[in-house]
């Protein structure tokens, strides 16, 4: 990994600087993965055009068809490659060939864990994004949201519930016991909080924390820890507080109340499949998963969608959209993540829809006829 050419992302992204070499390895993956990552990067070279960076594609086998050509759903070589780039653009992993290996050799497990480990990616982005022209793929009531909503859901990923000590099922009479670790240290929430506030401030300024202050101790350093860091270093973004059962209940009846909402790992997993839910297709939603400084792996939030791959009818947003987070976050480069952004929003406008998002009425489209649209789009 390289972080010596690009500024930290922990400063504010401003102008475009000097033209400048962006090195991505990129990871198309299975199923509707390679067709999307092909959508995309015509739109990267584009907005590179326009805002002075030259990107400079490494491609690489991950997850089945990994394992089908050499036997290890990350071979070492790939992992080189994602060693020498900035970041990584990855498409999804898996599908039903590889379902029947056993679990620590399936495609996710075996691809994305290690991944993330081996680039210490401590921070889960998920933007929940519903547009105000489709409020109807939303399961929310379009008169609650009637211009739509953008949510940032900022989950912990490497602490908490699922890697604390001790864990384990012991025999005892009568059964079993079974234990789980709820613990966190000051650090591993001061590096995601500051993130969390940093994104906050690209953003409406405003953070939600999210946690259980009332009756576990973790949610209680949670909150002194993110309350001195706001006064500190962030008194310009607003900041309250929300239980973590109430908010699971306000995604559904006001998401428009949030903007950025910081969650420990077991909560932002949670929640952040809910926003993706409430936010309607899968295939308008991307990732991200940072590390320190400016390293990021960048993802759209849906799987390989076996049911479609091949036909050429996959949304390409997901994964558009997921370069425009590679350019904020690991880019400095927030001008062109907007461009990127706004020509999907002006793609949407216009009526172009892929099946998963048609409605009556307006264009319906396949991945390339989209992918053009938002290309046309991007100025
Ligand atoms: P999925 O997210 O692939 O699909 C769920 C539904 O959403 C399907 O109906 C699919 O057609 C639709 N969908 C997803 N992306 C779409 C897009 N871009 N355009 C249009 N429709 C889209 O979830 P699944 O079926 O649970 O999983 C399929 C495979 O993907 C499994 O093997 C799973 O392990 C894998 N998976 C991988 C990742 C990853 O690589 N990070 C994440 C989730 C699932």
């Amino acid at each position: 990994m390289s972080t010596d050419t690009l500024p930290s992302a922990a400063a504010a992204p401003t102008a475009p600087v000097s033209p400048r070499t962006a090195r991505i390895a990129v990871l198309a993956g299975d199923g509707i993965g390679p067709e999307v990552m092909e959508a995309t990067l015509p739109v990267l070279d584009k907005v590179g055009e326009l805002f002075g960076i030259q990107f400079e594609y490494e491609h690489a086998l991950v997850g089945g068809i990994a394992i089908d050509t050499s036997g290890e759903a990350l071979p070492p070589k790939t992992l080189e490659t994602c060693r020498r780039a900035d970041a990584i653009l990855f498409g999804s992993v898996g599908g039903p060939k590889w379902e029947s290996l056993p679990p620590p050799q399936q495609p996710e497990r075996a691809a994305l864990l290690p991944l993330r480990k081996a680039f210490g990616l401590y921070a889960n982005l998920r933007p929940a994004v519903c547009h105000p022209e489709l409020v109807h793929a939303s399961p929310i009531k379009s008169e609650l949201i009637p211009n739509g909503f953008d949510v940032l859901i900022f989950r912990e990923l490497t602490g908490g519930i699922y890697f604390g000590q001790p864990k384990g099922t012991t025999a005892i009479e009568g059964g079993e016991r079974a234990v789980d670790t709820l613990i966190y240290e000051t650090p591993e929430i001061t590096r995601v909080t500051r993130a969390a506030f940093r994104a906050a401030r690209l953003r409406a300024s405003k953070l939600t924390l999210v946690d259980k202050a009332n009756v576990l101790e973790s949610s209680l350093l949670w909150r002194k820890t993110v309350k001195a860091i706001q006064a500190q270093e962030f008194p310009d973004v607003a900041l309250n507080f929300i239980y973590v059962d109430n908010a699971a209940m306000q995604l559904l009846k006001n998401p428009c109340q949030f903007d950025v909402m910081l969650c420990e790992n077991m909560f932002g997993d949670i929640l952040s499949d809910e926003a993706a839910a409430v936010a309607g297709s899968l295939g308008l939603l991307p990732s991200a998963s940072l590390a320190e400084g400016t390293f990021g792996l960048y993802e759209p939030s849906g799987g390989t969608a076996p049911d479609i791959a091949g036909k050429g009818i996959a949304n390409p947003i997901a994964q558009i959209l997921s370069a425009a987070l590679m350019l904020r976050y690991s880019f400095n480069a927030e001008p062109a993540a907007k461009a990127i952004e706004a020509a999907v929003r002006a793609a949407i406008a216009d009526g172009f829809r892929t099946a998963d998002i048609y409605t009556p009425g307006t264009n319906k489209v396949g991945t390339k006829e989209m992918a053009a649209a938002i290309l046309a789009r991007v100025k």
